[in-house]
């Protein structure tokens, strides 16, 4: 069966980190937008270029780019029989380009998972924020710290903090969110695939949540 399932929520909710296991539970490729637009800023391409003056004010890129950028990665054949989607659809827009984009290959969203915390504890996370230079890895200083400080336990590669987590960067990014990252919750809802998740508990309890979600 294919089996796409989206992760939503605000910056900091934790679709990172559950995307990881996620996929390495159910053998399927994590997409995280984010971390492509990343890789094509660090590479120096044409895209990166272009989403970087959006991304490093917290901005979105625009759909269109977002949306060519995913067609591609759709196209690897790895995801055809399923993924995990990590910070993408964020818009009204590229949710429906993604129902067309899965339906052009008999595949639809799934599942959606709606992970929500308070804004304080969303901001507590982003500023202690570490990700591997590697892989996207993500570490956090006092709630999920690497063995050893500024680097990777899986891949040994140098830990950075994202230029978007900076205070005020990430206020403009939750504003946004809720502008325009939100309306997606009832969208989901009214397709009666959405499951809500507390997001604001271990690491440990929210896995708990989202494999009990997987069932539903
Ligand atoms: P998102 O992808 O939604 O922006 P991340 O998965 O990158 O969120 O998590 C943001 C930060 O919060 C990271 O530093 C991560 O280690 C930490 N984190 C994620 N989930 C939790 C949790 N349930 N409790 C405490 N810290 C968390
Ligand atoms: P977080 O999980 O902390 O919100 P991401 O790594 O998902 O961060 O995204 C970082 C930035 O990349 C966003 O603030 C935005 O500028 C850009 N971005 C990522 N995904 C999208 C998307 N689907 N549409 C538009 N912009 C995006």
């Amino acid at each position: 069966m294919l089996t796409y399932i989206v992760l939503l929520g605000p910056p900091g909710a934790g679709k990172g980190t559950q995307s990881k296991v996620l996929a390495s539970e159910l053998d399927v490729p994590h997409i995280s937008s984010g971390d492509i637009f990343r890789d094509n800023i660090k590479n120096g391409t044409p895209l990166g270029k272009l989403a970087e003056a959006y991304i490093s004010k917290g901005e979105l890129v625009p759909d269109d780019l977002t949306i060519a950028m995913l067609r591609e990665r759709f196209l690897q054949p790895d995801c055809k029989n399923g993924a995990i989607l990590d910070g993408f659809p964020r818009t009204p827009v590229q949710a429906d380009e993604l129902e067309v984009l899965l339906n052009s290959f008999g595949g639809h969203v799934n599942l959606v998972l709606f992970i929500t915390s308070p804004v304080n504890i969303l901001i507590e996370r982003l500023a202690g924020r570490w990700t591997c230079r590697a892989q996207g890895h993500i570490y956090h200083e006092c709630f999920n710290p690497p063995k050893e400080r500024g680097i990777c336990d899986i891949d040994g590669s140098a830990l950075f903090q994202r230029d978007d987590d900076k205070a005020e960067t990430v206020l403009n990014r939750i504003e946004i969110y809720q502008t325009q990252t939100a309306p997606l919750i009832q969208y989901y809802d009214e397709r009666g695939v959405l499951v809500r998740i507390d997001g604001d508990t271990s690491i440990k309890k929210v896995t708990e949540q989202l494999m009990s979600g997987l069932k539903c």
